[in-house]
């Protein structure tokens, strides 16, 4: 018999020990701490001599579910569930940096984690250098001797582009650096880093890992001493996921495969539509073969993910008309959800970037970033038609 179990089988199968009273779908413990048979029990546990849960600060059966379903479908060998995708990402960097380090990233990623590099790294004398995604092949130049880690999201936000993960593991690999993936836009069911090489991957839970816009969440899963050194930080400093949030998102995860599946079936057929609308000047789709990285996309992910980016002719203006014109998708921050979202980046979420700096992210006048849904396909692309004639 078959011992290794498929994506979607693990998914589901992988369940924590059943209790006494044999449910069937997992239990919710909601509980802040746990007992101990006597004194011994209790100073072995502290001592790290058995594997038990102390304080749901440190553990707690449901964090240990989902934590241990993602390390599966990453193929990694340890890992960390947080309170949101920023704490993943903060207390990643903070247990595994110190004073005078220097971190190498892609331009374009989360603005939040931008603003880590940029306001609070540098009061702890961390700096960082960034590389344009396009342009790996100058990665080596940034390099210092005090780099640590090199860090990146792909497929990118807001404008869907593909950086080359081997590309980057090789780097890491030569110069001894920590290769940390933000795999949020794609899942592990479409990519998995540390299959090509990378140390870390971190996620925002909250995307399409829930799937349906209810709970926030994070996790860092990656090598082992890595992850300890992020547990210890963590256990320390307390950004855990409650029970409550792992217990949604470990149920999440049992559709994870069908869900993505069909987001991205649903995007290729948007990304297909809007690249022959005459209102579109172009549009950014990692499994169009219109991409500039098409076989890069082809080659780490198994679909295309569910946003697809483009740019309505007409700027700033014709932007905010499209937004003002769709009656059913939704205008939100958020994405990865069953709901289709629209969002016009120029003018709102990177309204404060000057013109110049916007163009380095390629964040132009008329770029609409969508997070494409599980509605019916017909019933998307009609709000898509409408908004734009
Ligand atoms: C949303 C997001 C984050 C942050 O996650 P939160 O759960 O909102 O803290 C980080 N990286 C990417 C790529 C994201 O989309």
């Amino acid at each position: 018999m078959r011992t290794e179990k498929n994506f979607e089988t693990d998914a589901i199968r992988n369940q924590m020990d059943r209790t006494p009273y044999s449910e069937h779908s997992t239990p919710l413990f909601l509980t802040s701490s746990f007992v101990f048979d006597d004194a011994e029990d209790m100073r072995a546990s502290f001592a790290e001599e058995k594997e038990k849960n102390l304080y749901s600060r440190f553990t707690n059966p449901n964090t240990t579910e989902f934590i241990d379903k993602i390390v599966k479908m990453e193929g990694a060998e340890s890992g960390y569930a947080f309170a949101t995708g920023m704490a993943a990402i903060y207390a990643t960097f903070a247990a595994l940096l110190s004073a005078g380090d220097h971190i190498v990233s892609a331009r374009s990623v989360f603005g939040s984690t931008h603003t880590l590099f940029t306001k609070y790294f540098p009061k702890w004398n961390i700096s960082t250098s960034y590389f344009k995604v396009e342009e790996v092949d100058q990665i080596e130049d940034l390099i210092q001797p005090n780099t640590k880690i090199l860090y990146a999201e792909t497929p990118t936000n807001p404008g869907v582009d593909i950086i080359d993960l081997e590309v980057l593991s090789k780097v890491a690999k030569k110069h001894n650096l920590i290769l940390i993936i933000d795999n949020c836009f794609a899942t592990p069911y479409i990519q998995k880093p540390i299959h090509f090489g990378a140390d870390i991957v971190v996620h925002s839970a909250t995307k399409l890992i829930d799937g349906q816009g209810r709970v926030l969440g994070g996790v860092a899963v990656g090598r082992e001493d890595l992850i300890r050194e992020i547990y210890l930080f963590a256990r320390n400093t307390g950004p855990a996921m409650s029970p409550f949030n792992a217990w949604v998102l470990s149920k999440s995860l049992e559709t994870l495969a069908v869900r993505v599946e069909k987001h991205c079936e649903n995007a290729l057929k948007v990304a297909e539509f809007l690249e022959n609308h005459p209102k579109v000047n172009w549009v950014k789709y990692p499994f169009l073969k219109s991409h500039p990285m098409h076989e890069v996309a082809k080659k780490q992910m198994k679909f295309g993910g569910n946003i697809v980016a483009f740019e309505i002719k007409g700027g700033i203006e014709a932007g905010r008309t499209f937004l003002n014109k769709i009656k059913m998708c939704s205008l939100s921050a958020n994405l990865g959800d069953t709901r289709t979202i629209v969002t016009h980046p120029a003018s709102t979420t990177h309204s404060k970037l000057s013109i110049e700096d916007r163009m380095e992210v390629s964040i132009t006048d008329g770029l609409v970033r969508t997070s494409i849904g599980l509605e019916h396909i017909d019933d998307i692309i009609s709000d898509f038609e409408q908004a734009l004639s």
